[in-house]
């Protein structure tokens, strides 16, 4: 039987020219600072993206910590969009590490309105916490890969900086956001103070994410990250492999989204399941299946086609460099057959 992993991007396997270069990678101790390979990725990394440094880290949740213990104090208030990631799937890290309440406001797939973020940030009174923090996300994966429109994400980071609080892009999947909007990531990440991207998920390196910013900024969050256990030796080993998705496996992002568009045309029309081409902007379709979504994935497990459980009545199914047009097909078809059973059943 064919399978078929929707899950995520996250289940992408390395390329053989990254297994070749991980291989031949020259490296050293990147606590010493004396990793070259590292030394390179971070140099790339952060010129992508537009900014002065970069500190490569082993996940994007590591990062993501990080970044805001290097912006807060303990006690302060961060302001987050209510179905971010950093809130919904860290596991408590902002009130485990960095000690910071969360004020989460709810966005329009993902997306938050300027004038709700300025009213978010409490104004100077020894009653209220210290608001210092906006964490944004794009592109949005529990709004199912919505991209920030251009306009909007100027306007929000410009309230924020206006409001005197720093601006943190949980930019995960980055470039998929750069891709579909057709700009470099660098105009993506404009106006933000730091960015967290992962190499992980649609770049398909095995491990890996990046924190960008100013250079002195980061050198404090490489000390956040010793702290966090997440400063490695000889990481020259695998960020060799991040070279490669950076340098070859963005442009081919394209690809992933037009599969994307695919699936979900092929899916409109089901019945039983809801599903929204029109919101399909980057590599992830969601199906809204009633009450019924744990069912709904077991049924297609069945039929060689792993999809992600999001929530009791969400399906996520996201496309990536390891499934291909006839897979894209096939997995239509298995879910076409699995929404006409639980019709009639
Ligand atoms: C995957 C993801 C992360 C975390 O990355 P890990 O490497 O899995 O820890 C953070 N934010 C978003 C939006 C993600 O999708």
């Amino acid at each position: 039987m064919r399978i078929v992993d929707l899950r995520s991007d996250t289940v992408t396997s390395p390329t053989a020219d990254m297994r070749r270069a991980m291989a031949v990678a020259e490296v050293g101790d990147d606590v010493y600072g004396e990793d070259p390979t590292v030394n390179a990725l971070e140099e790339l990394a952060a010129s992508m993206v537009g900014k002065e440094a970069a500190v490569f880290l082993p996940s994007g949740t590591m990062a993501n910590q990080a970044a805001v213990l290097t912006h807060t104090a303990r006690g302060d208030e961060i302001i987050v969009e209510h179905d971010a990631h950093i809130y919904w799937y860290e596991a408590g890290g902002l009130a485990l590490l960095a000690g910071v309440q969360v004020w989460p406001l709810a966005g329009r797939r993902g997306v938050l309105d300027p004038q709700a973020v300025t009213a978010a940030v409490r104004p100077a009174n020894i009653h209220f916490p210290r608001t210092s923090l906006v964490c944004l996300e794009n592109t949005h994966n529990r709004a199912g890969g919505a991209v920030w429109p251009l306009d909007r994400w100027d306007a929000v980071t410009a309230a924020v900086h206006a409001a005197g609080c720093a601006v943190h892009l949980d930019g995960a999947r980055i470039f998929n956001a750069a891709v579909a909007l057709g700009v470099p990531a660098a105009r993506t990440a404009a106006g933000c103070d730091s960015v967290m991207f992962c190499l992980s998920k649609g770049l398909g390196a095995p491990v890996g994410s990046i924190l960008a910013g100013p250079r002195e900024w980061v050198q404090r969050a490489r000390r956040a990250r010793k702290v966090l256990g997440g400063a490695m030796r000889q990481a020259g080993v695998i960020a060799a492999a991040g070279l490669i998705a950076l340098r070859d496996m963005v442009d081919r992002l394209a690809e992933d989204h037009e599969h994307a568009r695919r699936l979900a045309a092929a899916l409109a029309d089901l019945p039983g399941i809801a599903v929204r081409p029109e919101e399909v902007d980057t590599n992830m379709v969601m199906l809204e299946t009633g009450p019924a979504a744990a069912g709904f994935c077991s049924a297609l497990a069945a039929r060689g086609v792993k999809a992600g459980f999001m929530d009791a009545h969400r399906v996520r199914l996201v496309t990536h460099k390891d499934v291909s047009r006839e897979d894209v097909d096939y997995a239509a078809a298995a879910i076409a057959a699995v929404a006409r059973e639980s019709r009639s059943a």
